[in-house]
């Protein structure tokens, strides 16, 4: 994984790490790290520490389940702990009956990104995204891009405090449109999220998420009205995948889609497609379906190419052939916007009308081409094209 030193100040340097799985992207990886060393004055005039002295602060969604033990709500493993013990997520703490959050201002990565590669492809076309995410996940996927950051503990990556106002601030300096949350898990720094969201949309950003869709309908409907759009991962259609390689379950991931459709939140899906394990045309078909009846028939679907990573080192990429029959399965099942993600070049990354079949934005990996929408419609035709576009 690559590693970019941005220097901060005369006396401290900070580690931000450029996550693309594109092999390709070389020039882009240093131009966002040169734009980095704009945000870097930004950041040089915010404290060197957290102000309360640490990372701490009391966490939102538990309750207490006994003298001193309590039961975190955020997500739907619902931890329970005793003083001094941590949940899954290695980053919320039961600290003398009361739980606290450990993230809190503390991002290990903060990258200005194209908002193409969280992938969104259906929100602002071109723009900016500035990316950011803490140690932790509340999942254990083997094949997870990131694992050097999802999988640690916040202790073991340095970090130094960005109060939500210079997050928001280093957005409108690196002229992104909006912040990404995102890398690990953002639910796990979910304290840190809503107070970053709340400080973008007062300066008039838009602010996505990237996430796994492991988390309980009620932090996700407090963080809702600041969302302009949500990424979740589909790791696969079946109980057995997500038991045998993410230790986490398929029906919580389904009931956030559905949740979020309801709230109102523009919804994109990503599903990688990893050999032998859950590229299977009939679950794909039996997913695509659920999609189609449950979500609608206009949610965004990418089947992205997997690299091997992590603990699946074992497994070839995804044969390009696989990704092309999984997107022509999810169109015969109704789904009127399917793309192919880790597939530069190919027609699987352009969104066409689904009416009239013309090009609407042609993509080559994450640099947009051209960008025919007008007034969230066709131009040729006026079909109406869902998204958030203006
Ligand atoms: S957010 Fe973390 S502590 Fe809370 S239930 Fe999920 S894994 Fe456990």
């Amino acid at each position: 994984m690559l590693l970019l030193v941005l220097v901060l100040s005369p006396r401290s340097v900070y580690h931000s790490r450029m996550l693309s799985t594109s092999p390709s992207c070389t020039r882009r990886r240093f131009m966002a790290s040169a734009g980095m060393a704009a945000a870097g004055s930004a950041l040089g005039a915010a404290p060197a520490t957290d102000p309360h002295g640490t990372f701490v602060r009391e966490a939102l969604h538990w309750h207490a389940a006994g003298p001193r033990t309590v039961e975190c709500d955020l997500c739907p493993i619902h931890c329970t702990t005793e003083p001094g013990e941590r949940g899954e997520c290695s980053v919320r703490e039961n600290r003398d009956g009361k739980y606290v959050t450990l993230v809190y201002g503390r991002p290990v990565s903060m990258n200005n990104d194209p908002i193409e590669k969280k992938p969104l492809f259906h929100v602002h076309p071109g723009s900016r995204s500035f990316s950011i995410a803490t140690a932790g996940c509340n999942i254990h996927c083997t094949f997870c891009q990131n694992w050097d950051i999802s999988q640690k503990r916040p202790e073991e990556i340095p970090a130094r405090y960005v109060a939500p106002e210079t997050i928001a601030q280093l957005a409108l300096q690196q002229r992104c449109q909006t912040v990404a949350y995102t890398y690990s898990e953002p639910t796990i720094f979910f304290e840190y999220m809503l107070d970053c969201a709340k400080a973008v949309k007062a300066a008039s950003l838009g602010n996505v998420v990237v996430s796994n869709g492991y988390i309980e309908a009620a932090p996700l409907k407090q963080l809702a009205p600041y969302l302009t759009a949500m990424k979740v991962d589909l790791k696969a259609f079946t109980q057995k995948f997500y038991g045998d390689h993410c230790e986490g379950e398929l029906q919580p991931v389904l009931d956030t889609l559905k949740l979020l459709i309801e709230l109102g939140v523009w919804t994109e899906i990503v599903v990688l497609v990893i050999p032998t394990l859950n590229d299977n045309m009939d679950e794909i078909k039996r997913m695509a379906a659920w999609i189609a009846k449950e979500l609608g028939p206009d949610v965004p679907l990418f089947f992205t190419r997997f690299h091997p990573a992590y603990k699946i080192r074992h497994l070839p990429r995804t044969p390009a052939r696989t990704i092309q029959l999984a997107g022509e399965t999810a169109r015969a099942e109704g789904l009127h916007f399917v793309y192919a993600g880790n597939m530069p070049g190919t027609r699987g990354e352009n969104t066409y009308c689904p009416a009239c079949k013309a090009p609407l934005v042609e993509r080559y990996g994450n640099v947009v081409r051209s960008q025919q929408i007008a007034n969230s419609a066709c131009p040729t035709c006026g079909h109406t094209i869902p998204g958030v576009w203006e």
